[in-house]
This record gives structure tokens, C-alpha cells and sequence, in this order.
């Protein structure tokens, strides 16, 4: 089964790895082409950058599977 961390570290924030500080959200996001975002991260604390590329289109399947999932245990 396929990994979901990319899509909740873009939810719920993620930990700088330089000092571990919690970055809650990026601090800009661009469109790199259609199916994929490039989300910066800039950690306050220490002033390191992290860059992190999100397929949508990968994205976009992890939802249709949960929502199926869902419609199943109902
Ligand atoms: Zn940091």
C-alpha cells in the first residue's frame, strides 16, 4: 500500500530537520507545472529552508481511496 506521509506532513506541519522545531505552515507554495506543487518551509528558529514537491495527482488518488474506504464501511 502506498504511504500517506507527504500528504499529512502538508496538513498538520512538519518538524524543521536542522533543529526540530514544528513549521505549521509553508511559507509559500508554487505551481511547478499542473500536477505538482512545491511547498517551502522556513523554520523561524534557526532560518532553515526546506523545500518538499507534492504530486497532486498522487494526491488526488490517496482521496478517491479513503473516500472509497469510507463508502465501504458504511
Ligand atoms: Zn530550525
Amino acid at each position: 500500500m502506498a504511504t500517506t506521509g507527504m500528504d499529512n506532513c502538508a496538513r498538520s506541519g512538519m518538524a524543521c530537520n536542522e533543529c526540530n522545531n514544528l513549521l505549521v505552515a509553508p511559507e509559500w507554495s508554487a505551481y511547478v507545472s499542473k500536477h505538482e506543487v512545491r511547498h517551502v518551509w522556513f523554520c523561524e528558529n534557526c532560518g532553515h529552508e526546506i523545500e518538499m514537491a507534492v504530486n497532486l495527482r498522487v494526491q488526488n488518488l490517496e482521496r478517491k481511496k479513503i473516500r472509497a474506504r469510507y463508502a465501504d464501511a458504511a
